[in-house]
């Protein structure tokens, strides 16, 4: 239809008609083109189900109502000054922006917007440049489309790999840009991919342009005239990450303050050698000895990556017969007995007792837990680290060592030894499928890497998720300091039973967890509020802060609303509970 008489949105956006509405989206098809602007009409485009083709509209994991996350349009800028263009617009009719990169947020609510009616901006259509890869300063600067599988692909077709790595999640599908400032992670020695981020530029929520650290200082040869987005920046822009005066990058992670429109990312220097391992511990008690064991390898950096300690069942759901083998893995091999989803295992619709868990772990050759881990550099430097490694680890009574020589039909392993030197896949996605019409949720609270948090919080998690009749799927990822506990609550999408439990196993358990002193780092749409009230030191100071700099920056609420529990002052969130 044409723009000028656009189709009624599903939802139309707070407070505005449907005349008001079409007015907007008018103006908006002469800043994008009508062909980037689609009003979300009618539950035909409601129907995405695949992270290979992701909606840019809902949550296709929703545990309520799809209805009630779900974007009015989704519009794509192909360049800063659209960007510019939209926000202002955005402004002027007050009509609430959420921007996103890919949508590729599974688990934590995808493309959806947090206020239903909300104008979906996708960044990633049109912007996903490469613009810049350094390799004497070992740096990429990225347009919010770049994926991890574009980005290594880059490398890859310009012989760059040689030389440097970047570093992936466990799905390669998600944007650089959208993982970085959800702070998300992956597992090499450059995991934690906030940290290693340098320069930003960000449109701020009055349309103006921002960019971080030395982006503020101007290049000399830059052309002046030219517009700012466009003008050459400092050298060390992606070099160093502070600048002067006050450190501002962080307002724009999990944040309602600012659209990025590029962003820098370290890359890590080829090692010169690398080997992937795994430790399996036969008991489910070992967690406690292996997380003591990890401590002071990992705060000392023998261990020199993320590296993971992986529930049974994430291994078992992961074992699926799949076309989705990754690069490496013999197809012709006898995969026969790689299983996969829950049936495969069990009749029994009760969750996994332990008796049968030690039986799944039997028949894979695998531990009740099991250490994902690699080394990097020359021969003699690994030899050393991984004498040390074994040395610490077999101790525990039953752990084996296994390179992925030894397990060629291991698919986890397989798949861990590309993700831990930064070779994409897709591979995870298959844990999901341990329920028909597998969807998911995570629960990620940070736990101290101590034999006795990781196992309370196993303890209290697995109860909690066996008392909603699913079975307990988890990995503790660790960190430099601290592991980022996931909970992976699989549960059947089309079942209003199965989508209900899983809603009420995340309240229960970001309560059951508060009460510890223990928080998550990032959470799905439906349940930001209640997250961020459990940050509640001093009478909500931390809130209070996030409010009045989204005051100062977002006078009118215009990005984001809602978005990890910070509400403009228009909104009422009691009118937006889930
Ligand atoms: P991915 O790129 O991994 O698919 P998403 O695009 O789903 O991730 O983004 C996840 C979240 O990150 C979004 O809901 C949004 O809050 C934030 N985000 C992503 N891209 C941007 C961006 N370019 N600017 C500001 N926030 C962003």
């Amino acid at each position: 239809s044409s723009p000028l008489d656009c189709e009624a949105p599903l939802t139309l956006p707070p407070e505005t008609s449907l005349e008001k509405f079409r007015d907007f989206m008018r103006q908006i098809g002469i800043i994008v083109g009508p062909e980037n602007a689609t009003v979300i009409s009618s539950d035909a485009e409601l129907q995405h189900e695949s992270y290979m083709d992701p909606s840019k509209a809902y949550d296709m994991y929703h545990i309520t109502t799809k209805e009630d996350l779900v974007a009015s349009a989704v519009v794509a800028p192909r360049n800063v000054p659209e960007v510019q263009a939209i926000v202002r617009l955005c402004n002027d009719f007050e009509i609430p922006l959420w921007p996103f990169s890919i949508g590729r947020n599974v688990g934590y609510g995808g493309a959806a917007p947090r206020v239903t009616g909300s104008v979906g901006l996708d960044m990633g259509r049109n912007m996903k440049k490469i613009l810049e890869v350094n390799t004497e300063g070992a740096y990429a600067f990225v347009e919010p489309g770049v994926s991890f599988i574009d980005l290594h692909d880059y490398l890859v077709e310009h012989n760059l790999r040689e030389k440097l790595w970047i570093d992936v999640p466990d799905l390669g599908g998600g944007s650089v840009i959208g993982n970085t400032v959800e702070r998300g992670v992956g597992y090499t020695p450059y995991g934690d991919h906030w940290m290693m981020h340098c320069g930003m530029e960000v449109v701020l929520p009055d349309g103006s342009l921002w960019r971080s650290g030395m982006g503020g200082l101007p290049n000399p040869n830059a052309d002046p005239n030219a517009p700012p987005h466009e003008q050459e920046p400092n050298e060390t822009w992606g070099l160093f990450n502070y600048g002067f005066g006050p450190y501002n990058d962080g307002i724009f992670t999990q944040s309602s303050l600012g659209i990025v429109v590029k962003m820098g990312i370290w890359l890590m220097v080829n090692p010169g050698g690398y080997q992937s391992y795994l430790i399996t511990f036969p008991k489910d008690d070992d967690l406690h000895a292996a997380l003591e064991i990890i401590r002071p390898l990992r705060v000392g950096m023998v261990l020199q990556n993320v590296p993971t300690m992986r529930h049974i069942l994430l291994d078992a759901a992961v074992m699926v017969r799949s076309s989705r083998l990754p690069f490496g893995v013999d197809r012709q091999a006898d995969l026969a007995y790689l299983q996969g989803d829950r049936k495969s295992y069990t009749d029994s619709n009760k969750p996994l007792t332990n008796e049968e868990l030690d039986a799944i772990a039997a028949k894979l050759n695998l531990g009740r837990w099991n250490f994902y881990g690699a080394v990097y550099g020359p021969k003699p430097v690994r030899d050393v680290m991984l004498q040390v490694i074994k040395g610490a680890f077999l101790q525990v009574p039953g752990a084996k060592y296994y390179e992925p020589e030894d397990m060629p039909d291991n698919l986890v392993l397989q798949t861990r030894h590309n993700t831990l030197q930064g070779i994409p896949s897709t591979t995870e996605l298959n844990w999901v499928d341990w329920l028909p019409n597998g969807a998911h949720l995570f629960f990620s609270p940070i736990a101290k890497v101590s034999g006795n948090d990781g196992v309370a919080q196993y303890q209290i998690t697995r109860a909690r998720c066996e008392e909603a009749g699913f079975d307990f799927i988890g990995t503790f990822v660790v960190g430099m300091r601290e592991m980022h506990h996931i909970v992976c609550i699989v549960f059947d999408r089309k079942d209003p039973s199965s989508r209900k439990r899983a809603h009420w196993l995340i309240r229960t358990l970001i309560d059951d967890a508060a009460q510890r002193g223990w928080g998550e780092y990032r959470t799905h749409l439906s349940v930001m509020d209640q997250i961020a009230a459990t940050y509640s030191f001093n009478d909500h100071a931390q809130m209070r802060l996030n409010e009045k700099i989204k005051e100062a920056l977002d006078p009118k609420g215009i990005i984001s609303p809602g978005k990890n529990g910070i509400w403009p002052k228009r909104y009422r969130k009691e009118d937006w509970a889930i």
